[in-house]
This record gives C-alpha cells, structure tokens and sequence, in this order.
C-alpha cells in the first residue's frame, strides 16, 4: 500500500495548521490526488477506489493509517442525519476512522464522493493534532448538512475542492467543453493562460449545457463546478 506524504505549514508542538492559505491546500489536495491516482483516464476519482487505494498518509512526517467504512442511519450530536465522520479513537493511536453514509446523501454518488474527499480533508488537516492531543481523550468530528463555518470545516471544503476538480485540469476541461456548447471564452488574466468564460448574463442554457457537461465528467453536483470555477478565477468577473 502506497503511504501519501503531505505536508503543509503548522504548529511543531501541537501539530495543528498554521494559516494555511486556499493556495496550499490546492497544493496538498492536488498533491494527494497525483500520489493516488497517477494514471487516472476521466477527471472523475472513483469513491472505491478512493477507499482502496487511501490507507496511509504520512501528514508533516506523522505516519496516519486511515479505516474507511461505510454505515448507515449516521447522525451528529443533535441527532440529525450526518454524511460522514471523521473520529479518532485514542485506544487506536494512528488510526482515523472515516464513515460515510451513502442513504444520508440520498444514494447520490456525487454527495458521497464530495463527502469522502471532505473527511479525507479533515484527516489530513485536524488528524495529526488529535493524535498528538490523544491523551486529553477522545475527538470526533462529523459532517452534516447544518455545519456551523469554521476553520476547521472551510480548510475540509477547500481540500474537497481542490482534490475532486484541481485548477488546471478543471479549466483544461471547461475549454474543452465550452467549444462544443458554443460557450463564449474570453482571454484569460494572463497571456499565457488559457482563456475563460465570457461573464454568464444572458446565456443561461449555454451555461447549463456547459456545467451539466463538466459534472458528468467529474462526477461532482453543476452546483460544485460552479464554486469551483468562480473560485479559480475561470469565470471572467462582472465589470
Ligand atoms: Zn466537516
């Protein structure tokens, strides 16, 4: 099993994040994904294969073994459905375990696969500092559809991103995509961009065409593309 190595700025002593930007998460999720899918045909990563081939991180040289499982009827600490958990058992001390409850997201593949790439975020980023604070007892963390913003949560949400749709392949893929809808493509920030797509009033359906294409090829909700494209910069900005 292939250990993925990540590494990312943070505290020494407690081993939690330091500011970590948006840019250096793209950078670990981005890195992650190329260590664990390095010859991968479709822009979509496979939930089973996610859980397959995702076993051992080492994270800032602490060694992680990670246990995916699949359950159902998963609910938070209100006791409202969950779609996925990220705990730490300290009677396990390296071990995270990351649950996801496929019916919670209505048996839609696109939630699931959006939720296992969250907790794999929350591995990644809070799982060092829990093991390292194992001995102040057990941390636990769910997500659910009621998520109160935090750091912790906005850093899981921007891994997600990243790792299911990284920057250069998502715009690769909407250049693509935007020729064949008729999608109108201006010229990037820089010249040795690729170009981006023209400002969305008024074609409401050539966008459509053009989001409903590239979540077929990701796998990923027309909502998440979205927010990945405004956020890459990819959509060109209102003037
Ligand atoms: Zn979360």
């Amino acid at each position: 099993m292939r250990e993925v190595l990540v590494a990312y700025p943070h505290n020494p002593a407690s081993l939690e994040p330091a500011y970590v930007s948006a840019e250096d998460i793209r950078f670990v999720a981005e890195s992650a994904r190329a260590q664990l899918f390095p010859h991968l045909r479709t822009p979509k990563i496979e939930v089973g294969a996610l859980m397959a081939r995702c076993r051992k991180l080492r994270v800032n040289r602490v060694p992680l073994a990670i246990e995916w499982a699949c359950v159902s009827a998963l609910t938070d600490d209100a006791g409202e459905p969950a779609f996925g958990e990220t705990s730490f058992d300290p009677a396990s001390p390296s071990t995270l375990s990351l649950a996801l409850d496929p019916e919670a997201g209505g048996d839609r593949e696109d939630v699931l696969r959006s939720t296992a790439a969250h907790e794999l975020g929350h591995a990644i980023f809070d799982g060092p500092s829990w093991i390292k604070a194992s001995s102040n007892g057990e941390r636990r963390h769910r997500s659910t559809a009621h998520q109160v913003a935090d750091w912790s949560e906005w850093r899981a949400n921007e891994f997600m991103g990243a790792f299911l749709a990284p920057r250069a392949l998502l715009h690769r893929e909407m250049v693509k995509h935007a020729a064949q809808c008729g999608a109108p493509l201006v010229a990037g920030p820089s010249a040795r961009d690729l170009p981006v797509l023209k400002g969305v009033l008024g074609l409401p359906m050539v966008r459509q065409e053009l989001s409903s294409a590239l979540s077929e090829r990701f796998g990923l909700s027309a909502s998440f593309i979205d927010t990945r494209l405004r956020k890459y910069g990819l959509i060109q900005s209102a003037r």
